[in-house]
């Protein structure tokens, strides 16, 4: 009897994953399209237009998120399902077709291939251990950036932070006021505004809104 290479279980089926294994890896390939979509909010920060404003300083503005563009980029999510595929394929001694077409479109193309390979990659092949912690790893940290925090325990949404740094460009992280506390503080410049400043508050932020959105 051999034992499951991702749950370590003796499994007596023979296999390389055993059934709760394979069905796992099965339900965490199928959830990569809606996780790669999931990521494309938190790409951006928000913000982004310089306006001359007094008072307010801070650190440089929120950075694009390095680490999703590279999930969301031809080599991140869409890639790690191809390389596995083009292996079972070479492993299987079917042909590794070169993929076509836009970052979604290739992975669900992946995504499809590895399915109707997961029989035989459960059954037959040595690397489905491997194979089945990687798809357990991405998933798991897919959905560690995606998963909503309650908004309850967050607090209330207030708007972009206007705080301007000194080089003009405007903060525009979210700011939220927690409950129970006292004033805004945002989570990135570290700027806090106590409630005596929220009326102006509210209108820069109305007025950063409308330079947005006349951008
Ligand atoms: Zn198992
Ligand atoms: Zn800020």
């Amino acid at each position: 009897m051999n034992t499951c290479l991702l749950c370590d279980k003796p499994d007596e089926t023979g296999s390389y994953l055993c059934v709760v294994c394979t069905r796992a890896t099965e339900v965490r390939v199928q959830s990569l399209p809606a996780l790669y979509r999931g990521l494309a909010p938190f790409l951006a920060p928000a913000g982004g237009v310089a306006t001359v404003r007094s008072g307010k300083g801070g650190p440089a503005p929120l950075p694009v998120n390095e680490d999703i563009l590279d999930l969301r980029g031809p080599g991140g999510v869409a890639g790690a399902a191809e390389r596995w595929l083009a292996d079972v394929r070479r492993d299987r001694g079917h042909t590794v077709a070169t993929p076509t077409g836009g970052v979604e479109a290739r992975l669900q193309a992946a995504v499809t291939g590895l399915l109707a390979n997961m029989p035989w990659i459960a059954v037959s092949w040595p690397n489905a251990g491997y194979f089945a912690k990687d798809m357990r790893d991405l998933t798991k940290s897919l959905t560690s950036i995606i998963a909503p925090t309650p908004d309850a325990a967050r607090g209330q949404r207030v708007g972009n932070c206007p705080a301007v740094d000194p080089s003009g460009a405007i903060c525009g992280a979210v700011l939220r006021l927690a409950p129970g506390e006292k004033a805004i503080v945002c989570p990135w410049c570290t700027c806090s505004y106590p409630p005596y400043v929220w009326a102006q508050l509210k209108t820069w932020i109305d007025e950063d809104t409308k330079a947005r959105g006349a951008a």
